[in-house]
């Protein structure tokens, strides 16, 4: 392995270790601490039986996280009893799961002959940003019509074709978490070989000389088959959130089966979570300039998580109300609908204002007024000095990352729309706290490392992380 990842940067079209020294200057680690490795470790073994453990407690416990515990610690239940319970493999949920990936694979290739299809939606060929290796990559942007086209299916299959039931995810809920997961590790397993075989853009690979790091995190930046099929855009946009709103869609026809009606609460998670699955795809452009794809390397982090984590545990609040019909209040109700358009506005305004002040080069109006910044410079792998600039002004004055206090006003939106009966659709906004706190810090790191001094003079003109004079 060693040899071959020798090979693997070599080919980097020549470079040279001192290119590699230098694109250590910023980027995803080189080098594990024994924290990120205990982390990752942990992780790669119990994130699969956290996703488990909720989707059977709604199955065999009615929504309860504890009362299997509690099961177990009296000796009512053992793990085994629990999972000779648990549904298995089924060739129908093979035959779905392997239709719905073709289908949506079938898609990227087909829909690059769309391009500029509503006014104001920016689609067509993109460029991504700067990688640390220099490179600016190629997208093809086409996922609002991925979506559109999909529900706009779904909906001629629930109320005029009759193919299949629109309840047919929650049917085969637990069966399709085999296939997620199959389809999960073969992808980060085949990325993990394809950088040590053939990558993509060697220069961009990264190795730590710790194997499970590498695996969790990923090596290759951009891995790619041909031209067009990106796997972080793919997997993260296509099976992942298309589904998001499609799953939801199946809860709320699995209420209106089992009840007769759908409630107010079913009908909000909907409404906010479309509202956010559409936000993204509208703005897919834009999001090739986020995290994800500008910093992150596709590791099992990516694969797995945008085919299991993704659809099974940011549909909870769905499930949850499938197995509890929670009526709220007209009170209730509206508190949770401002709640959720406020986070809303925050989350789009604030990632809007960097997007244009980005795209602008700072010749732009924020809040009516001539933007403030700091001005930066960083250099990349191939040694060049580039310039750039970290606005101060705006919802970017307020704090450093106020678009994730948006998106965290939007998570306890879903899970407040469940009421206040259990603890898990609560899970959402506790894990949404941890990863957008840990992705804050991460990001700051990175930052730091990339642009030294200006990072420091940044801070110090707009000091807090995410709520001003608190955190
Ligand atoms: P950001 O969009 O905040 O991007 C951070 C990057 O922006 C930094 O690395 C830096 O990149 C640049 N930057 C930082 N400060 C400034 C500034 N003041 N002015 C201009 N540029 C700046 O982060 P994410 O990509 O993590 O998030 C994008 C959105 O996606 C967020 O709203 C987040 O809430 C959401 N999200 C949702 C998730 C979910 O699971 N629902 C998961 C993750 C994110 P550079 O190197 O270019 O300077």
């Amino acid at each position: 392995m060693e040899a071959t990842r020798r090979r693997a940067q070599q080919r980097g079209k020549g470079k040279t270790s001192e290119r590699i020294e230098q694109t250590s200057q910023w980027g995803r680690a080189w080098e594990v601490d024994w924290l990120s490795l205990i982390g990752v470790i942990s992780l790669l073994c119990f994130a699969p039986f956290i996703v488990f453990y909720f989707v059977m407690a709604c199955d065999q416990y009615e929504c309860s996280i504890t009362q299997p515990l509690l099961e177990l610690y009296r000796g009512e239940a053992t793990l085994l009893s629990i999972w000779a319970r648990t549904s298995f493999l089924t060739w129908t949920a093979a035959k779905i799961y392997t239709a719905w990936v073709s289908f949506q694979v079938r898609f990227v290739a087909n829909m690059r002959k769309l391009k500029q299809f509503l006014p104001g939606y920016v689609g067509g060929v993109q460029d991504g940003a700067r990688t640390p290796a220099g490179l600016i990559n190629k997208y093809e942007i086409n996922g609002l019509q991925c979506w559109l086209i999909t529900h706009a299916l779904w909906f001629a299959n629930a109320h005029y074709f009759h193919w299949f039931s629109p309840t047919i995810i929650f049917d085969n809920w637990i069966p399709l978490m085999w296939c997620c997961n199959i389809l999960g590790y073969t992808v980060s397993t085949f990325a993990f070989i394809k950088a040590y075989l053939f990558p993509t853009n060697a220069e961009d690979c990264k190795f730590t000389g710790n194997i499970f790091y590498n695996y969790m995190m990923g090596i290759e930046f951009n891995p790619r088959i041909g031209k067009w099929f990106d796997f972080k855009l793919f997997f993260n946009g296509r099976p992942g959130i298309v589904a998001w709103t499609l799953i939801n869609l199946s809860y709320m026809a699995k209420q209106q089966e089992l009840y007769g009606h759908v409630t107010n609460s079913m009908i909000l998670v909907n409404v906010l979570q479309a509202i956010y699955v559409l936000d993204f795809f509208w703005n897919e452009a834009w999001y090739l300039k986020t995290i994800d794809i500008c910093h992150d390397h596709f590791g099992w982090y990516l694969g797995w998580g945008d085919c299991v984590w993704l659809p099974y545990l940011y549909t909870l609040q769905g499930l949850y109300l499938v197995y509890h019909p929670v009526q709220l209040s007209n009170y209730h109700a509206v508190a949770v609908l401002l709640l959720g358009l406020i986070g809303y506005y925050i989350f789009r305004s604030t990632n809007h204002q960097k997007d244009l002040f980005r795209r602008t080069d700072g010749s732009c109006s924020i809040w009516g007024r001539k933007p403030t910044y700091i001005e930066c410079s960083y250099r990349s792998a191939d040694g060049g000095v580039h310039r750039s600039k970290l606005l101060t002004s705006g919802f970017w004055g307020v704090s450093r990352h106020f678009n994730y206090t948006g998106d965290l006003m939007g998570s306890l939106a879903y899970c407040a729309a469940c009421g206040f009966g259990h603890i898990l659709p609560y899970f959402y906004i506790v894990y949404m706290t941890i990863l957008l706190v840990h992705r804050c810090v991460r990001d700051e790191h990175r930052c730091s490392s990339k642009y030294g001094k200006d990072w420091k003079r940044y801070t110090d003109a707009v000091p807090y992380r995410l709520i001003p004079g608190v955190f």
